[in-house]
């Protein structure tokens, strides 16, 4: 086995905000290979964004990366300047679509300014990074004359479409896609999600795919993470996870499936996600478990290494 193409390894972020220190990440670890996705499935305030945003350096002011390293082939991107990763990594071997993405096109700007400016700003030259974009926005099956258009003359589909050919023109190894369909209509997110299967194929991409939609998560996915208030919960392969999950989270995740193309909000878990600014002691998930035991309020649970592979943070496995 190589070195795999992303290690993340006990990533930890807090926030700092009015209302105290947010802990919105908890030794977070994972690795991932060149053409692999993986998916990081939970609620919404589980910290999936969190951890696309430390990846690639984009994170709040506010936010404080408190320990772990993010290890891109072989190199801990979290120790270099900003300037060596700007013009290294990101966009150019690291890109992401973030979430919402595509509304925020700059209405007043053709297509092709705002796909050609990363590039520009790296030195390529224009008449090259317009020859790039146009090849680009071919590849994600739009024609090379939306380039000329502007955002208001293009539907929901083909304005995600624009904003993924802008994640992959500079050819990057790992895209970070956060909730990539989700403002889009059942059909055209089909579509966007063969899209996406595509260009893995052609492109030999990694993903990390970040959704709160598991029934989503399972067309890309090799290998799943689920994350709950910051911690990883369940870590494995996709077909695992899926039919045999462990932690009775991701079992409460999949008793929900159908729900959550809808709600955000999971109907068949009891209880809310806990505030990450005085989490509950313990395992975090106590409070909602159905399998809770004393020493689950009182001590964090370990991982543990399941011999099929998978890695399961809970007591029921110690
Ligand atoms: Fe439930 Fe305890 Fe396992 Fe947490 S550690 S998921 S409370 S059984």
């Amino acid at each position: 086995m190589g070195v795999p193409l992303l290690e993340v390894r006990n990533l930890s972020v807090n926030y700092i905000t009015m209302r105290g220190v947010v802990k919105a990440l908890d030794r977070v670890s994972f690795d991932l290979d060149e053409n692999e996705t993986i998916a990081v499935v939970g609620e919404t305030g589980s910290g999936k964004s969190t951890i696309a945003k430390a990846i690639v350096r984009v994170l709040e002011e506010n936010a404080r990366i408190t320990g772990g390293e993010v290890i891109f082939e072989g190199v801990d991107v979290l120790k270099l300047s900003e300037e060596e990763f700007r013009r290294n990594y990101r966009w150019v071997k690291v890109a992401m679509v973030p979430q919402g993405s595509m509304n925020s096109l700059n209405p007043v700007l053709r297509v092709v300014d705002q796909m050609i400016e990363p590039l520009v700003l790296r030195g390529v030259p224009k008449v090259d990074a317009i020859k790039i974009a146009g090849e680009a926005l071919e590849s994600v099956g739009l024609p090379k004359d939306t380039l000329n258009r502007y955002p208001h003359q293009l539907s929901g589909g083909m304005k995600q479409r624009v904003i993924i050919a802008m994640a992959i023109q500079a050819r990057p190894k790992l895209v970070i896609l956060d909730e990539p369909t989700s403002a889009l209509d059942v059909m055209t997110q089909a579509n966007i999600m063969n899209l996406l299967k595509r260009l893995k194929r052609e492109f030999k991409l990694s993903y990390i795919f970040i959704t709160h939609d598991l029934a989503l998560a399972s067309e890309l996915a090799d290998k799943v993470l689920v994350l709950y208030a910051g911690r990883v919960a369940e870590l494995g392969s996709a077909d695992l996870v899926y039919t045999d999950p462990k932690h009775p989270y991701t079992q409460g995740l999949m008793t929900s499936v159908p729900t959550l193309r809808e709600d955000k909000k999971l109907s068949f878990i009891p209880g809310e996600v806990p505030s990450l600014i005085n989490p509950p002691s313990g395992c975090r998930f106590h409070p909602r478990c159905p399998y809770v035991m004393d020493i689950c309020r009182r001590e964090d649970p370990p991982m543990i290494d399941l011999k099929d592979g998978r890695k399961v943070a809970c007591w029921l496995y110690h």
